[in-house]
């Protein structure tokens, strides 16, 4: 590793000095208590250190900290809720601007709408709204940022009665790679307000208004059925996710069971009419006679109430890699490739889902934002999540053969003849090149288009983008 000279002291000094004599000092972050708690993310297992962390508090310290950091020329990104598996949120030693105090979210109870903070999470938006009366269309966690998931897309369970998070954003408020503070929304910068939805990185988001929904209860919960079942089950369900009403998108997988053992895991969420989904004979609770459940609660329940249960199933401060795949169905080949791959879980903390993409998602025209696939799917999400502390390379589980990452690359790679190309941008990284060129499919040329009129350097460069048109 190169030492460091007198000229890269100098440079720093001076960076520092600039963003100190635009930010309040106690803001500016480069070691001590407040840093080390800035620089948790989610996943334990990122090990890249920015150097400094600039705690805004507004879009004037957002436009300040970007300037700064291009008059230096230090690499910087943005940390929302600090989910990315990759840790996209930080470069190595750069400048974070890290957006966790601006959280704030206001709702227009008549017009339905909330205005968030780049900064805020899943949670306070559904909060929020909830105290309203109303909620947000988020993933199936809390903790996740509201912004960080809507730029990618968001998958969730209310998809199918009113799209993915990007399908509900109205406008924003974004700073430029330049500083430039800008505000989009179908009609002014139409082609950055198409960009944001989808297709990642294009500035700072500092605020965000997004679109509410009267339903702040839903019918929902958990079902578990042994692994054994799974043959049944999993083509059961074939068939019922193909038809599903829009109320009704189901989450599907493995998870280990209470006693270890993997089981198959149905998380319907109902946002219709509360009787209908609750009842007896209703399309809820028949997912719960598909065999024979080790477990299963099903009622209404208010939305907050579904992010905090995912929450506790996957808490911070585990280490973690994933891997994501698209697929039209779980049956056959692809069936036996995860019940396999499930009886095979290296930790008890590892998990695959599969959510489903129908209904409301499937209805906007493919070109009308950069999300890249609009036709019925599931995105099987691989998660491999193991103990702090663990090296990456244990081994453990099925027969000793499998450490946690040879698991996750072993049953990718098997997927792999079964799946569409591409995947699902908020999950995909480095190590999966071939499906990142894939993933905007005929969209990629008009968001190649984009990323060089509004940020010609790439100095927002977290999400992964087609290197060029061809790729696609
Ligand atoms: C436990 C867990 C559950 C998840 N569940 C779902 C799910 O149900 N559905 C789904 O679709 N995805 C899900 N995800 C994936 C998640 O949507 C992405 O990882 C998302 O990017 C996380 O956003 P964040 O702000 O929390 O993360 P961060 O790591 O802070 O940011 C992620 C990326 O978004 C950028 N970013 C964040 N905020 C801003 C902003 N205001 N302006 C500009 N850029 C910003 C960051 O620079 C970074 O590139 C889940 C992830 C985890 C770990």
């Amino acid at each position: 590793m190169p030492s460091r000279t007198d000229a890269d002291e100098t440079a720093d000094t001076a960076f520092l000095a600039e963003l100190r004599s635009r930010i309040p000092a106690d803001r500016v972050l480069t070691g001590g208590p407040e840093y080390t708690r800035a620089v948790a993310l989610f996943n334990a297992a990122v090990d890249v250190r920015p150097s400094v962390v600039v705690r805004c508090a507004s879009t004037t310290d957002v436009q300040a900290a970007i300037r700064a950091s291009c008059n230096h020329g230090v690499p910087l990104s943005v940390r929302g809720g600090g989910h990315d598996f990759w840790g996209r949120a930080f470069r190595p030693g750069g400048l974070v601007l890290d957006l966790t105090a601006m959280r704030g979210v206001q709702v227009d109870v008549d017009h339905r709408y909330a205005t968030v903070g780049g900064g805020a999470l899943s949670s306070d938006v559904v909060s929020a709204a909830e105290r309203a009366g109303l909620t947000a269309v988020t993933g199936t966690a809390g903790s996740v940022g509201m912004v960080g998931l809507t730029l990618g897309g968001g998958y969730g369970p209310l998809l199918g009665q009113f799209g993915l998070a990007a399908d509900n954003l109205l406008s924003a408020e974004v700073v430029l790679a330049d500083g430039s503070r800008v505000n989009t929304d179908a009609e002014h910068h139409p082609d950055l307000f198409w960009a944001l939805r989808g297709g990642g990185n294009f500035g700072v988001v500092t605020s965000a208004r997004i679109r509410l929904h009267p339903v702040p209860t839903v019918v929902s919960g958990t079902i578990l059925y042994p692994i054994d079942e799974s043959a049944g089950i999993l083509a059961d369900l074939g068939g019922i996710l193909q038809d599903s009403p829009d109320e009704l998108t189901v989450d599907v997988g493995f998870l280990p069971g209470p006693d270890g053992k993997p089981t198959v895991y149905v998380a319907p969420t109902w946002s219709g009419n509360l009787e209908v989904g609750n009842a007896r004979n209703g399309p809820v609770r028949t997912l719960a006679r598909l065999g024979t459940p080790v477990l299963a609660e099903i009622g209404p329940v208010a939305r907050s109430t579904t992010l905090a249960a995912t929450d506790a199933m996957f808490p911070p401060g585990r280490m973690g890699a994933i891997r994501t795949r698209t697929v039209q169905s779980v049956t056959g080949s692809v069936a036996t490739v995860l019940d396999r791959a499930a009886r095979e879980f290296t930790s008890p903390f590892s998990a695959i889902v599969w959510h489903q993409f129908h209904g409301a998602a499937t209805r906007p025209p493919l070109g009308s934002t950069a999300f890249g696939r609009r036709e019925p799917h599931l995105m099987v999400e691989l998660i491999s999540m193991w103990e702090n502390g663990e090296t990456k390379d244990h081994t453990g589980g099925g027969d000793g053969r499998y450490s946690h990452l040879h698991w996750l690359e072993e049953t990718h790679a098997a997927l792999e003849p079964f799946s569409l190309p591409g995947g699902y941008v908020n999950f995909l990284g480095p190590e999966t090149p071939d499906q990142v060129a894939n993933s905007y499919g005929p969209n990629t040329k008009r968001l190649l288009a984009v990323k060089s009129a509004v940020d010609p350097d790439s100095v927002f460069s977290a999400t992964p983008l087609p290197t060029s048109t061809a790729d696609a």
